[in-house]
């Protein structure tokens, strides 16, 4: 079998050189002679894990010192429980701006455990971001949520909104590490890390230190902040594996330049694979508008704007027999994605990107 290219959404592609140092550690973590999966939690070998991989996010992002760093599990969705039990109970009521799937889910989640107002108006077509200016913001909300980048739908914020005081919050999933992020503006930022940052099991969780100490009286211990911040992410069992992935993954990016150097890479991919799409007269269409354009993920349909089926499966198996793969879009949108995380690497996006020129040469009329 040839090197595989893949452009999965997630769990997505982790850096080749990241398997080369787990494999050193996989049966013999930093000396010990067993593995970090058959290591207990309270030991000082973890203790020192837990505080490497803490530093390793809070020098990447530069994250201020009054903001908690916490390794949770249950996911990104066990957060659109988390945010709400966590935050809502101040004003017991929050902004949610539905931009995709993902905040669509955490809109609903968060209605079990008070109220929600929707900042944008409802659309089953998530294809922009309305202007700030239209936007219904409610002054009372506990918080502003977001989702910087909606991995099924291709939209990503191109900028922080300004939400006058009341805490943001930020579902950072998909985009996590992908570009420079000033902290400071938001109020919490999370992500589960097998997207852009690791495997799946773990969930990352930056919240300042003035929004905690108000979780709802029935929020679960397992996802209460406070909590999980009093016990440095060591309540119960942390998903050690999982968060040992993250660790190497973080320190990955900064031997290959940080988060500037992420950035500039995923412009430099991204362009490759819209530039082909502007280029090729409609056989190629982006349904997302310009300056939202998602640089991780990229959804496009071939032959209409609707997609013409039978390119599309002819597009998906010529990319198999050349080892590009899971390239398929998400049921909800149908056609085609290509996701450009931060491990993807820019000769891998080369060689989709002559692949799409090819199959247009051969298909377009
Ligand atoms: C994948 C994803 C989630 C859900 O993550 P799970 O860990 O599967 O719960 C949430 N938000 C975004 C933006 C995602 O991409």
């Amino acid at each position: 079998m040839g090197k595989i290219h893949n452009f999965g959404a997630g769990p997505a592609k982790l850096p080749e050189e990241v398997y080369d140092i787990l494999k050193d550690e996989f049966t013999n973590f930093d000396g010990t002679g067993i593995s970090i999966m058959e290591t207990s939690h309270r030991t000082p070998t973890y203790f020192k894990l837990n505080k490497e991989v803490q530093d390793v996010v809070r020098n990447l992002m530069n994250v201020p010192s009054n903001y908690k760093i916490l390794f949770l599990s249950g996911g990104g969705q066990g957060q659109f429980a988390g945010v709400p039990l966590n935050l809502i109970s101040r004003t017991g009521t929050a902004d949610y701006l539905v931009t995709g799937a993902w905040s669509a889910k955490a809109a609903k989640e968060a209605k079990k455990y008070g109220k929600v107002n929707m900042v944008l108006p409802p659309t089953d077509r998530y294809v922009d971001i309305p202007d700030q200016s239209t936007w219904n913001l409610d002054p009372n909300a506990s918080y502003v949520y977001i989702c910087t980048n909606e991995t099924i739908h291709g939209v990503e914020f191109d900028s922080i909104p300004d939400t006058k005081g009341v805490p943001l919050v930020a579902d950072m999933s998909s985009n996590f590490m992908s570009k420079k992020v000033d902290v400071s503006k938001f109020g919490v930022i999370y992500g589960g890390a097998q997207k852009n940052i690791g495997t799946a099991g773990v969930v990352l969780v930056i919240v300042r230190e003035d929004l905690l100490n108000q979780a709802l009286p029935i929020c679960p211990s397992i996802l209460d902040w406070t909590v999980n911040a009093k016990a440095d992410s060591i309540l119960n069992t942390p998903p050690m594996f999982a968060i040992l992935v993250m660790g190497r993954v973080l320190q990955w990016i900064v031997k290959k330049g940080g988060l500037d150097k992420m950035a500039e890479l995923a412009t430099k991919k991204s362009s490759l694979i819209y530039d082909i799409i502007e280029e090729s007269n409609g056989f190629y269409y982006a349904p997302v508008a310009k300056a939202v354009r998602s640089k991780m993920n990229i959804p496009f349909r071939i032959g209409s704007p609707t997609g013409d089926d039978a390119l599309e499966k002819e597009f998906l198996k010529g990319a198999e027999a050349l080892n590009l793969i899971q390239l398929k879009g998400h049921r909800d949108v149908g056609g085609i994605r290509a996701s450009t995380y931060n491990a993807v690497t820019l000769e891998e996006v080369q060689t989709l990107a002559n692949y799409m020129k090819e199959f247009y040469k051969k298909h377009a009329k």
